[in-house]
């Protein structure tokens, strides 16, 4: 039987509209949530998520402010932009888009920015306080975050379960196999995280109740790697170029795909993630959760 389909659309609308009441709840009480997003630079793909996050903020009632700095904006630049960010108590929370341009230091960045208004969860602070197991107080990152809550809501509980992560990536792999292992409701699992050193990778995999595939390799997880029942949740985002096939009567040159051979092994998996709508627009909701959570945070509220 063909696994049930995790619509991560509709779980990241449900996730808005709370917001969208808890942030009117929260604005009467206190000043309207605001995010700053940093655009630096024309890269097609961050100009797309960056509206994208314009867009969702309008949509939960937070306000935005957008910047964009030119390509060649020197790193002093940028990270007196965040200093004066960081000290307008307007501004609950600051979002730099990655990646930057090759003479900007993403760690510099990252470490700029008053962890209390890091919305994306990338501070050292906001890291620690995660590994430390202190989840209310942490920003989380919001793909991790947004993984967890995905598997929640579609009433996948980790306790107890064997979950492998592919990846160790500072924003996708480490973190979601910290928050799995954490003891907490969306925790308590077994971790495994594998990587490009890794072994054997197919046994290992094989052995997942549930199975994340942060690569970014197009279709790199098939039926053979995956345990029957496991669910599997693909994080991946790859443009592929269309077949001649696909092409034909097509405009678009190019489709995107997860990291998961999504036609085979969702006949043996029990649910799966669909690329794209699956964990993609929930990395959006959970950036409006935090954005709403760094202004109690400031507030006390
Ligand atoms: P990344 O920084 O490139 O990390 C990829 C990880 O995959 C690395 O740890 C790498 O291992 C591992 N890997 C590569 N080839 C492998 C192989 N043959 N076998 C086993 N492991 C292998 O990527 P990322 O930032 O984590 O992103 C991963 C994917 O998720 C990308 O497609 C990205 O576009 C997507 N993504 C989606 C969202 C969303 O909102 N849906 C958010 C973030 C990222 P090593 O460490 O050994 O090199």
């Amino acid at each position: 039987m063909a696994a049930d389909i995790i619509d991560g659309r509709s779980i990241s609308q449900q996730i808005k509209n709370e917001v969208r009441v808890e942030v009117e709840r929260f604005s009467k009480n206190a000043t309207v949530p605001k995010l700053a997003t940093v655009l630096v630079g024309n890269n097609p793909a961050s100009r797309v998520y960056v509206k994208n996050k314009v867009k969702a903020c309008r949509e939960v009632g937070i306000e935005s402010e957008h910047i964009a700095l030119p390509e060649d904006t020197e790193e002093a630049e940028l990270l007196s932009l965040i200093e004066r960010l960081n000290s307008d108590s307007m501004v609950t929370g600051i979002l730099v888009q990655l990646p930057l341009p090759e003479q900007i230091s993403e760690e510099k960045v990252i470490r700029a920015i008053s962890p209390q208004k890091d919305v994306d969860g990338f501070h050292p602070i906001n890291l620690g306080l995660m590994l430390s197991g202190d989840l209310e107080r942490a920003m989380l990152p919001c793909t991790p975050a947004g993984i967890i809550e995905l598997l929640l809501r579609s009433g996948v509980t980790p306790e107890g379960k064997h979950a492998v992560v592919i990846g160790r990536s500072n924003i996708v792999g480490k973190p979601v196999a910290s928050l799995l292992m954490q003891k907490y409701a969306g925790g308590n699992a077994t971790v495994t995280v594998a990587h490009s050193r890794t072994r054997n990778l197919e046994k290992i995999t094989s052995q997942a109740d549930i199975l994340i595939a942060a690569i970014g390799r197009p279709q790199f997880v098939t039926a053979e790697m995956v345990k029957k029942g496991a669910v599997v949740i693909d994080v991946g985002i790859n443009r592929v170029p269309l077949s001649e096939e696909e092409g034909k009567g097509s405009r678009e040159k190019s489709r995107l795909v997860g990291d998961v051979a999504f036609e085979e092994v969702k006949e043996i998996a029990s649910m799966i993630t669909p690329v794209p709508g699956g964990v993609g627009p929930m990395t959006i909701a959970m950036l409006m959760k935090n954005t709403l959570k760094a202004a109690r945070i400031q507030t006390g509220i």
